[in-house]
Order: C-alpha cells, then structure tokens, then sequence
C-alpha cells in the first residue's frame, strides 16, 4: 500500500492527488489477507502529506459469545499526517518534528500507508465482537452452539431449579 509522492512533495502547498486503493493486506496481523478498498486523498501541506480518505475492509474476528468464525465489516476513516525526512529537492535529511506515532515518507519519497490502515483497523474491531446483535451463544451445559439449533438439555424455564433462583430473584426485587 504505497505511493510515490515525490511529485506531490515538489508541488505547491495545498496541491492535492487522489488515489483509488484496492488490495489486500494482513489488516489485522493474524496471518490472513483481507480486501482493503477506497479512495485516499493526499495534500501537499507545509510540512507534510495529509492523507484523508474512507478505506472498506472485512476481517475475521471470533463471536464473543458463540465462539465462531465470522467476517467483520470495517470502515476506516483515516486521516494522518505523513512527514517527509529527505527534501525531495536537496537529497538533504530533514527533521522530523518529534511527535510520537507520527509517520514518515521514506528516503525514495514512498508514503506507506500499511502501517496507519493497521492501526485503524485495529482500532475498528469492537471489543467484544458478536457475529449477530442476536447470537444466541452456547449452552451453558453442553457447550452446543445454539445458533445451530436446540441442543436437547432442559431449558432453562422448564428446569425447576431455575423457576426457583427467578423467583428469589423477583422477591429480591431485581
Ligand atoms: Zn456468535
Ligand atoms: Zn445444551
């Protein structure tokens, strides 16, 4: 995921160039590929190359709940800030400004943007992910996931024990 701006760098400030993405990349480092696509819009600032673009990607993520497999949706919203450390006219270092987490341009004037849609991505995943808002989870007893269907041990209602703890737990008032 990586684009020459040496022309970019060259142009005036506030010179833009947009660029449609479209690849595939280990988004989440967990050894698996995934689609990343969008379009990214790269200016020229004073400073710097402002990279602001909507970037689409799907990752495989494990149901909290059930356990399972399932593919996630994300939508990165990125905007970043990337910082050139040779003038691409002199050859000649330049200081980086000392802001931690910042990126850079390499020496070839490449803009990588691997690294940023990584931490986006990982910024993305819910924390406790559900492979659906209703994912019925595994039972409790045997460890069947009830997304596939009834497992055959009691249910909870008709198992009296549990009619009793609900029943304490009304008297309780909760
Ligand atoms: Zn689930
Ligand atoms: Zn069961």
């Amino acid at each position: 995921m990586q684009v020459n701006v040496a022309q970019l760098l060259r142009a005036p400030i506030g010179s833009v160039r947009d660029y449609e993405i479209n690849q595939v990349m280990d988004v989440t480092g967990g050894g698996v590929d995934s689609p990343v696509q969008g379009r990214v819009r790269l200016m020229r600032t004073n400073r710097s190359i402002l990279v602001k673009g909507t970037l689409d990607t799907v990752v495989r993520l494990t149901c909290s709940r059930c356990l399972g497999q399932f593919s996630c949706p994300l939508k990165l919203n990125i905007e970043e800030e990337y910082f050139p450390t040779t003038d691409v006219v002199t050859g000649a270092a330049i200081d980086v400004p000392d802001e931690p987490g910042s990126f850079t341009i390499d020496e070839n004037h490449i803009l990588d943007l691997t690294e940023a849609v990584r931490q986006y991505a990982l910024l993305a995943v819910p924390m406790k992910p559900l492979c659906a808002e209703n994912c019925a989870g595994l039972c409790p007893v045997c460890g069947q996931n009830l997304n596939q269907g009834p497992c055959g041990c009691p249910s909870r209602e008709a198992d009296p024990r549990w009619a009793e703890l609900s029943k304490l737990k009304k008297e309780k008032g909760n």
